[in-house]
């Protein structure tokens, strides 16, 4: 209820649409793709419409992965490819194409085909309940990217059964960051900050200097905005996926929107959020997922099949704090 209850206060906000203008930097900060999206860049004649670019851009993306919305294309996928393929689009295909590559890589603990389990919780939603042991098991066999078949040479999608659906709210938000920067990109635009919901990206130096930039990560056992960890980077990604996003609590214990694909229930282990800082956002989003499930041991073991250089930040339920780095 209070997760819904904030949802409808920051869709309230986003309507009203915030652009201003200080200290040399332009921003603009939308309601868009689920969640609030924010764009700093620095300040030039044409940085507005760069700016308004970046938001079409993204609702544009939001019609095609939401999945929430049952208009949009992934919506009409998830109710009609299991009867025959459906001919896609190049961003659903390519990001639908990523996640099954994701999935194999973290043997399966980030899966798209989780779309029936997290519709069954509805964490976040008004709808959201502890679904009977017999409907988990139900939804499992059917929650395996396996059921999702690509044709590369059509770019066809085909769900092998009716209870397929495809859910890419683990790497949805990446996606469009990597998209935003490309846009920023061949605008001629270097240095930029995009902040959607918490999935961040630090394109290029820190504005108007040679330095890094300085991002921080919230620690989630404290309830203010307290910062566990911050990290000096520059042009890569930072996301973190966290107990504290979307939960609900039911005799005590608590039920949070990050499920393990292997059980259909919401992950319990020792650790209260996961960041990973990486190139690609679509990466560091469907990762920190990921190795939230696989908890830090597994993580180790997965970690060398990925991008060189990629960090990794546990932070515990207790509080404590590890770092893993693939050399
Ligand atoms: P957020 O989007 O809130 O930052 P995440 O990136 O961790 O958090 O994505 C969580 C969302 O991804 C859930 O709301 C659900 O839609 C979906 N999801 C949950 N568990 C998994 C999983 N194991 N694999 C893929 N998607 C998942
Ligand atoms: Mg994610």
């Amino acid at each position: 209820m209070k997760h819904c209850l904030k949802i409808i206060l920051l869709a309230l906000l986003g309507s009203l649409l915030i652009a201003c203008r200080h200290n040399g930097i332009s921003e603009r900060t939308e309601f868009v793709i689920g969640t609030v999206c924010t764009v700093k860049i620095p300040q030039t004649t044409s940085a507005e419409n760069i700016l308004k670019d970046c938001f079409s851009e993204l609702q544009r993306l939001e019609t095609i992965l939401s999945a929430n919305s049952n208009s949009s294309e992934l919506a009409r996928v998830n109710t009609t490819a299991h009867k025959k393929p459906v001919a896609v689009s190049d961003e659903l295909f390519e990001l639908v194409a990523l996640s099954k590559k994701i999935s194999e890589q973290t043997d399966g603990a980030f899966d798209p085909a989780i779309g029936a389990l997290v519709k069954l919780w509805g964490i976040g939603f008004e709808n959201e309940r502890i679904p009977e042991q017999a409907e988990i098991e139900a939804a499992l066999p059917f929650a395996v990217s396996d059921n999702i078949a690509l044709n590369m040479q059509t770019k066809e999608i085909f769900l092998r059964s009716k209870n397929t659906k495809i859910d890419l709210g683990a790497i949805a938000k990446g996606y469009a960051a990597d998209k935003i920067v490309m846009l920023l990109k061949k605008q001629g635009v270097h240095s930029a900050v995009l902040d959607f919901g918490g999935n961040v990206f630090v394109l290029g130096k820190k504005f108007f200097t040679d330095e890094d930039w300085t991002v921080g990560i919230r620690n989630p056992a404290r309830k203010n905005t307290e910062l566990a960890f911050s990290l000096k980077v520059n042009d890569t990604s930072v996301v973190t996926s966290g107990i504290y996003e979307r939960f609900f609590f039911k005799d005590g214990i608590r039920y949070h929107h990050v499920l393990d694909p292997k059980t259909g229930y919401p992950v319990r282990n020792n650790l209260a959020s996961v960041s990973v800082v990486c190139k690609s956002s679509a990466y560091a989003d469907a990762l920190a997922t990921a190795f939230f499930v696989l908890g830090y041991e597994k993580t180790k073991a997965v970690l060398p099949r990925f991008e060189k250089n990629m960090r990794v930040i546990f932070i515990f339920a207790d509080g404590s704090i590890e770092e893993l780095r693939n050399m």
